[in-house]
Parts: C-alpha cells; sequence; structure tokens
C-alpha cells in the first residue's frame, strides 16, 4: 500500500531534462492497471497521462506524482483515472480529456469512494476531492489541436471504449503517439483506433502474444448460447462491465435476438445515459434510441424479481465482485437451466475467477456451489498481438515503448516489434529513461 507524502516520496528525479525525452513510468510499466506516466522534455514541459488504481485486494496505487504543468486522462476505467482526485487535491492542474471521458469520471469515483468505505480500505483523496476535480476539466473532441508550453498535442480516436483516446503530442524535437488502451477494429459501439506516423510509440500490450477468436464468430457463439439457455427454459446472467462491454452485449442481442425479454441492472445504466448525451463518441449512435426503449431497464427491488422469469440480465459486475449479478446469480444458483456466459476479463481474487475454476463463488460472505451452466465468451476490447504489431509498423516510430502488459506479454510482443526493425524499450516503475 502506498501512502502519500506529497513532495517527499516520489521517484521522480529533481534534475531537469537536458536533451530528448524523458518518460517516468509511475505505474503501469510491466504490469496491467495502475497507469500513470510523467513525460517532460528540455522545453520543461512536464505533463502525467493517467493516474490509475489497480481494484485488487487489497488495490494497489502508481507511486506519488510530482508537479505537473497538466495531465491528460486516456479514459474512464478505472486502472487509468482512479486516483485522479488525488492530483488535483496535491496540484490542482488543468484535467483534459474526451467530453465523456470527463462526463463518466466524476460517476466512477463515486463509485469508488463508495467501495472503498464499504470494504474499509484507504484511498488517498476524499469526497472533497472529486467535486475539485469535477471542476478543472479541460474537454476536447477527438483532432483539435491544443497547446501546452512549446507543445502541440490532440487526442485520437482509440477504439476500446467510447471517448476514449490516443495522445498525439509533438514537441519541437520529437512526435510521441501515447497509444492508451486501443483496439484497431471496429466493435458494437465504436470504431477502431488508426496508427498515424510518429517518431516515438508508447503501445500497451495487454493482448501480447495472444490473438482473439474471430470477433463476428465469437458474438454469434454468444448469441446462439444464449438462445440455448433461453430455449431449455433458463436464465442467461450476463456478467459485464459497466463502461463497455455491458452496452456491446446489448447491442449484440438487440440486432441478433430482438425477440428475447432482456433486462438491465446496474451501474452501467447511467453510463449508457451519458454515452446517450455525447452521441459523437458512438458508432452508430441513433441506434441507441431503439436499444434503449427495447431493453427493460431495472431500477428497484420487485423489477429484480420480475427479472427471475425472464430471458437475460445484463448487469454488474463483470468480475463478479459484488454488485446486483451476485443477487442474481444466488437466486438461481441451484438451476441447472440457467447459465452465467462471462463476457470478460476476470482477474485473481475475484468470483469470476473462482466461478471458472472451481465452479463455486463467495455470495453474500459464503462460498457456495453454483449448478448453472458457466461459459466464458472472448469479447475483448484491446487488440490482439498481431493487430498490436501492425499497428506499430504502420506508425513507423523508429522507437517503441511497451507498457500496460502482463508478463507473459512481454517477449513475444518485443520480438514481433523487433522484426518490424523498430527498437523496443520495457520501461520499469519508478525509473527514468530518455529517448534522443
Ligand atoms: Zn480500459
Amino acid at each position: 500500500m502506498v501512502f502519500y507524502t506529497p513532495g517527499r516520496t516520489t521517484s521522480y528525479p529533481t534534475k531537469s531534462v537536458e536533451s530528448g525525452i524523458r518518460f517516468h513510468f509511475l505505474g503501469g510499466a510491466q504490469e496491467v492497471g495502475n497507469v500513470a506516466c510523467v513525460i517532460e522534455d528540455n522545453t520543461q514541459t512536464r505533463i502525467l497521462i493517467d493516474y490509475g488504481l489497480s481494484p485488487g485486494d487489497p488495490p494497489t496505487y502508481p507511486q506519488e506524482c510530482p508537479p505537473i504543468d497538466a495531465a491528460i486522462i486516456t479514459h474512464a476505467h478505472l486502472d487509468h483515472i482512479g486516483m485522479v482526485p488525488w492530483i488535483t487535491a496535491s496540484h490542482n492542474v488543468p484535467l483534459h480529456a474526451t467530453h465523456l471521458t470527463a462526463a463518466l469520471a466524476d460517476m466512477m469515483w463515486q463509485d469508488t469512494y463508495k467501495i472503498s468505505k464499504i470494504e474499509g480500505y484507504p484511498l488517498p483523496w476524499d469526497r472533497r476531492d472529486i467535486e475539485d476535480s469535477d471542476d478543472v476539466w479541460e474537454t476536447h473532441s477527438f483532432g483539435e489541436t491544443q497547446k501546452l508550453g512549446e507543445w502541440n498535442w490532440q487526442l485520437l480516436q482509440a477504439g476500446h471504449v467510447p471517448g476514449a483516446a490516443m495522445i498525439h503530442i509533438e514537441t519541437p524535437t520529437k512526435s510521441i503517439l501515447w497509444s492508451g488502451d486501443i483496439d484497431t477494429r471496429d466493435t458494437p459501439n465504436v470504431t477502431g483506433a488508426k496508427p498515424i506516423k510518429s517518431d516515438i510509440l508508447v503501445l500497451e500490450g495487454t493482448y501480447g502474444g495472444r490473438e482473439h477468436p474471430n470477433r463476428n464468430e465469437e458474438e454469434m457463439r454468444f448469441v446462439n448460447k444464449v438462445k440455448e439457455v433461453v430455449n431449455r427454459g433458463g436464465l442467461a446472467i450476463v456478467p459485464a462491465f459497466a463502461s463497455g462491454r455491458g452496452q456491446d452485449i446489448l447491442r449484440i442481442l438487440h440486432q441478433h435476438a430482438p425477440h428475447l425479454d432482456v433486462h438491465y441492472d446496474g451501474m452501467g445504466k447511467r453510463v449508457t445515459r451519458h454515452w446517450m448525451n455525447h452521441p459523437e463518441f458512438i458508432h452508430n449512435a441513433h441506434e441507441w434510441d431503439k436499444i434503449w426503449s427495447w431493453v427493460r431497464k431495472v431500477g428497484s427491488k420487485s423489477d429484480r424479481k420480475k427479472v427471475l422469469s425472464a430471458d437475460v440480465i445484463v448487469t454488474t459486475s463483470g468480475m463478479l465482485k459484488g454488485g446486483p449479478v451476485l443477487w442474481y446469480l444466488n437466486r438461481v444458483r441451484d438451476d441447472p437451466n440457467s447459465a452465467v456466459l462471462i463476457t470478460g476479463y476476470q482477474a485473481e481474487d475475484t468470483g469470476g475467477k473462482m466461478l471458472l475454476e472451481i465452479g463455486k463463488i463467495p455470495i453474500y460472505g459464503d462460498i457456495v456451489e453454483i449448478q448453472c451452466e458457466v461459459d466464458k465468451f472472448q469479447l475483448s476490447n484491446h487488440a490482439g498481438h498481431s493487430a498490436l504489431v501492425d499497428f506499430a509498423k504502420k506508425t513507423e516510430a523508429k522507437d517503441v515503448i511497451l507498457f500496460h502488459l502482463p508478463d507473459e506479454s512481454i517477449e513475444p510482443l518485443k520480438k514481433a516489434i523487433e522484426e518490424n526493425g523498430q527498437q523496443v524499450h520495457i520501461p520499469e516503475n519508478g525509473q527514468t529513461f530518455t529517448i534522443k
């Protein structure tokens, strides 16, 4: 656990940059989550990109951030945004993001604060810091050029989730492309990221060394499984992340099985309303009016009881660690006709991981056996291995810095990108390195 003492515990060097671009990862190097990186050059412009939190048990945080000129936030997932209120409390600088990311941030922070109180883990920021952070957003559309000292920069479409951005920076000497979390494919709610030419690419590698199944085939395998469960009289429980996956699932079901009785519960409802207020970030946004009137929103306890005789419930949490999903699962856990259809990555120490491994799950303090069918579908919103390598190649970057990746992804991704003729760097948290 990191407890911050501002100005006392940062690993950031005091010496200024003489030449080149200095990168200093405070978190997110050789790990997935906790993303935070300081970038500085000899014009003394110094920015922070992302300041995340990994909601494990206990949660982990990046190292302390030194004073900066501004923070740019790629997207509103907790592992990129969770510690931003600390930045506001300590450095009170502008926070830059797309309009949609800024709109979602407050909800993510409020929810994190609430969970920290319930689970009794310390957070180095409080409710007032959320309010202060809400006041310092500077929001942007994709492709709008901004100035910061002698740097020009802009946010670009990252795929991944609506509003998620890559960051393209032009310093007087080098151009930098920061990928954020990317998906180069068009997925149900967002169009894919496009590479642009840069001198330095900072690339996420979540799926380095791993390929995704064909996206359309996997979507149809999911739809067919849902229909099978419904036809045998079961309830299909679809645990899905609030921001991205749940809405993908709704769009897939609306397109391929509109006759089903589909219900939607949890924080994703509020996220979707923000999406609908920012249609410029959504692929074919107009379809959401139809999807929203088709799907049945669950708003009360009595609604929940009705869902037990419906066809499908899409709800949080995506990793079965808290959230309404546990209420539903508890009610149908002895029914072999019902099914839990897992649609995303399951971290260690989560109910979803335990369910996949041993068919049991902690619900309200007890470890219970689940008689329902359990199946898993790969509907990721991250680029797979070949797509990452191809993306790197098309940026023509001489230097590629890999971050946001698990240990087993490092070697295969490094090797493949080196075969493009590009130099690959694997940074370490808390260590400075400069690209000249
Ligand atoms: Zn993300």
